[in-house]
């Protein structure tokens, strides 16, 4: 009933997301949109996820073991503004099936969708309190930490992750953190330059580049990197900003403002550093926090635009020899959300992926996720999972039968 109530109210929600965070209304209706194939995959696979299994019967001496899967109890998630419907329900979804009551913290930047939800939800049937929302920033996040639910799932900065993992750890629950990344991608010598740029110009803009899995590194082949410059710049070139609620604007307002003077340094120091800009690097005049496409050349690790997540509408593109290379630049990195790579060739693709240390692997493709596949980030980017079948027992505490028929 959830699901329903949601593909029947698309459009006000999406109007709703709009306005709040400033998403373009084409890309808050895509992510309503394939909200609901994510909560198809919850409920084809929970029951067998969820059932009971017998692993052993011996005969002759009357034994039985089984696996249950028990809830976890009260689960706590504290949610982002970035995909709201998105990351939402990869958590809430699950935890409900499973048996799980939800204590949901919306961020402070998405309050008015996850009233939305919540109101969902009460309609849909939920019982009183078992979907339970807490309106508020910080503050109560962490009281909500403190008061040690059963399990705690969190979707935010690598900051406020290691803090809550500190706050968390005494009460010894269940713990995931979808965290940041600097996601990286590789041009190969002989890459389809026409495909690479427009894939990943997608990949470093969507949504204003606040995706944790947005692309924020782009390394290049020295053959081919002129040629890539030119075809990125024209996909940037062709990028509509403006009104957010104006179906054709690509590129709306950031979300949060304080994300402003964090870009303005970025492009300063890579400035200051050496780098060419190509494109951009001025903020705009609001109302709303505006900041340009920006493309910058001759980067290097030096910078923190290389370093340090953007979550914004940033790139910097930079040459690189080779393969060998181009795996010790991407991995060269605190985080490990997503790394993408665009040879023609898919062994010589998946010989690259296997040597980085990433949750997601991509090939000829980038910034996307999938129900179907496990979402996780490594190092400064996560701990443990959701989405796929292991997102749904991740609900649930395994209990072991040993039952022998006297
Ligand atoms: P944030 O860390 O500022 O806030 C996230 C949530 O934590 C909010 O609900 C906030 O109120 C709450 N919070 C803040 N301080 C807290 C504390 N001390 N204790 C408990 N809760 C607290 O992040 P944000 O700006 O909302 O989101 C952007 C970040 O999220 C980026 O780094 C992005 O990469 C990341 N992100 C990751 C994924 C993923 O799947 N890996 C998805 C979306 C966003």
């Amino acid at each position: 009933r959830f699901r329903h109530a949601v593909s029947q109210e698309i459009e006000r929600l999406a109007e709703v997301l709009t306005a709040e965070t400033g998403k373009p209304i084409r890309q808050a209706r895509a992510e309503l949109d394939a909200t609901l194939p994510r909560i198809d995959f919850f409920l084809e696979h929970a029951t067998e996820a969820l059932a009971d299994e017998v692993v052993h019967t011996d005969a002759s001496s009357g034994l039985e073991e089984r696996i249950s899967h028990e809830p976890l109890g009260v689960v706590g998630n504290i949610s982002a503004w970035n995909y709201p419907w998105f990351v939402g329900t990869n958590v809430f979804v699950p935890a409900l099936i499973a048996g799980n009551a939800v204590l949901y913290k919306p961020s402070e930047f998405a309050t008015l969708t996850g009233a939305e939800i919540a109101r969902l939800w009460t309609e849909a049937g939920v019982p009183e309190g078992v979907f339970q929302t807490l309106v508020g920033g910080g503050p109560l996040g962490r009281a909500l930490v403190e008061l040690g639910p059963d399990g705690l799932f969190f979707t935010g900065s690598f900051a406020t992750g290691r803090a809550i993992a500190q706050a968390y750890g005494p009460h010894m629950g269940r713990l995931q953190l979808e965290l940041g990344g600097k996601d990286p991608a590789y041009v190969a010598p002989d890459a389809d330059v026409a495909v690479a740029a427009a894939s990943l110009a997608d990949g470093a803009f969507y949504n204003n580049g606040q995706s944790c899995c947005s692309v924020e590194r782009i390394y290049v082949h020295e053959t081919l990197h002129d040629t890539f410059v030119e075809a990125f710049v024209e996909q940037v070139d062709a990028m509509v900003m403006g009104d957010p609620t104006d179906g054709s604007t690509y590129l709306g307002p950031l979300t949060r403002s304080a994300q402003l003077a964090v870009l303005e340094a970025q492009v300063a120091d890579a400035t200051a550093r050496g780098a060419t800009l190509v494109r951009g690097g001025n903020a705009l005049p609001g109302p709303g926090a505006w900041m340009q496409p920006t493309v910058f050349t001759g980067v290097d690790h030096s910078m923190a635009l290389m370093r340090d997540e953007s979550f914004g509408p940033l790139i910097g593109i930079q040459s690189t020899s080779g393969d060998e290379q181009a795996v010790e630049l991407m991995d060269d990195t605190e985080f490990g959300l997503t790394a993408g790579v665009f040879p023609p060739s898919q062994e010589r693709a998946e010989a690259i992926l296997s040597r980085l240390d990433v949750g997601s692997a991509y090939w000829t493709c980038c910034d996307r996720v999938s129900p179907r596949l496990p979402w996780s980030g490594r190092r400064h980017s996560g701990v443990e999972s959701t989405l796929s079948v292991s997102g749904i027992t991740a609900f649930s505490r395994p209990k072991g039968w040993h039952l022998r028929a006297s």
